[in-house]
């Protein structure tokens, strides 16, 4: 090890890093997606390990905004083995999520070594397994490994230019908490994703004085649910259709369900519906932004260009001088200090093979979590952890 005085784990458990004769499968991240397949692991008797960089399982979850709820129905968004109760109702709140995810984790007695961060897989020496590279010098060896990092790893704010001149608060949306330090304030919402557009609407209501909302590229906006029929129904109904079938369909219910908001500034996006969604931008539920777009709450700008001081320096031209500034700006992946160099990432930096699939020069390494579906993430880490299991169960056979 290249530490000789490792710090221990943050566990009561010691970390299993002499396995028996027969190497563990290693899961990392303790997330929904790692948590969903090491149960399935589990249950085909395939001992795992989940090792989680923080000190609990649900991390991401445990970070994200307080109003936030799933857009997913509850039913559609349960990891195998195990319903979330009825009394979360259908749009599950984030606590709930939390609660759940601990729970999972508890009635599948997963084997959860919290407080080890993975830093580098390389292949053993023996060319028979991996061995992974953690914090403290540790070196485990598995003989497969699933990385279940998450879709949302790293907060990516733009290199702005004079973002640091700034006189104001400037903050990626994943240290957005409530809109309780905003009531009074001018804010800039940066990016229309679902992130951006909740928490504009959090702000016009929780107080703010004015809230603005810069859009690059006008976003679709669905209904979370029509007459009781989910968002997301349709979307896994429209998953294995032709992109300009579904692109076509996304337009004709969008004119009959959302109303043109272009004279508030937020004009009908020029792509396809599902032609965006292929490229990662999935659509926006409406929790609120239609209504408050109409009523002048939240007001859709131009993109941000570059800051000059107090002022901000919009794609069209003009100048806003907002008190603060949220930038919901999506995440990055983040897997090329992991895994860069086995050759297994695209130029997007996202890995090539997924799900039960390896790539031929990284063989029972797997990923999941790394798509974004119309059909629910949470779903997909769901029905992707059964066939890793199985793939995994079949490989060691
Ligand atoms: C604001 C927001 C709302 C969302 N709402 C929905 C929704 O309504 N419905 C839906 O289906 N999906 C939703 N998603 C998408 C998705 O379901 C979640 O992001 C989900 O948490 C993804 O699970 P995951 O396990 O892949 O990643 P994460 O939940 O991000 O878990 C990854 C885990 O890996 C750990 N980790 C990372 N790197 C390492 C390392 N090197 N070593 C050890 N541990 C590591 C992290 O600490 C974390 O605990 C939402 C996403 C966001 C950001």
């Amino acid at each position: 090890m290249a530490d000789s005085n490792p710090p221990p784990p943050s566990t009561d458990r010691p970390l299993p890093e002499r396995p028996g004769p027969v190497r563990p499968v290693y899961v990392i991240g303790g997330g929904p997606g790692g948590l969903a397949v090491a149960a399935a692991l589990r249950a085909r008797g395939v001992r795992a390990v989940v090792l989680e960089k923080s000190d609990r399982v649900g991390a991401s979850w445990r970070g994200h905004y307080d109003r936030l709820r799933l857009h997913t129905t509850r039913r559609l968004s349960a990891l195998p083995g195990l319903a979330m109760p009825r009394s979360f109702g259908r749009w599950v709140r984030r606590d709930d999520v939390v609660r759940y995810l601990e729970k999972y984790a508890e009635h599948h007695e997963l084997d959860v070594v919290t407080g080890v961060e993975v830093t580098r897989l390389e292949r053993t020496a023996d060319d028979d397994g991996w061995l992974l590279r953690a914090t403290g010098g540790r070196e485990l060896t598995g003989r497969a490994v699933i990385v279940a990092t998450g879709y949302n790893h790293t907060p990516h704010v733009p290199d702005w230019p004079g973002a640091d001149t700034f006189p104001g608060d400037l903050r990626h949306a994943s240290a957005y908490r409530d809109p309780t330090p905003y009531a009074g304030q001018d804010v800039l919402v940066v990016g229309v994703g679902n992130t951006g557009a909740e928490i504009a609407v959090d702000l016009a209501e929780g107080g703010a004085a004015r809230v603005r909302l810069a859009v690059r590229t006008a976003p679709h906006i669905v209904r979370r649910s029509t007459a009781g029929w989910p968002a997301q129904r349709s979307g896994i109904l429209c998953r294995r259709l032709p992109v300009p079938v579904v692109d076509r369909l996304g337009r004709a219910i969008a004119r009959v369900s959302v109303p043109d908001l272009s004279a508030h500034g937020l004009p009908r996006p020029a792509t396809g519906l599902y032609s965006r969604a292929r490229d990662g931008a999935i659509p926006v539920q409406d929790v609120g932004l239609i209504d408050a777009v109409r009523a002048g709450r939240v007001e859709p700008v131009a993109a941000v260009e570059s800051f000059e001081g107090g002022k901000v320096l919009l794609a069209d031209g003009s100048r806003v001088g907002p008190d603060a500034v949220i930038a919901a700006t999506g995440y990055r992946r983040a897997l090329e200090p992991l895994l860069g160099h086995l050759g297994v990432l695209d130029a997007r930096g996202r890995p090539r093979a997924h799900g039960p699939r390896t790539a031929p020069e990284a063989p029972d390494l797997y990923f999941t979590g790394f798509t974004n579906p119309i059909s629910g993430m949470l779903r997909e880490l769901a029905r992707d952890a059964g066939r890793i299991a199985r793939a995994v169960a079949r490989s060691a056979a």
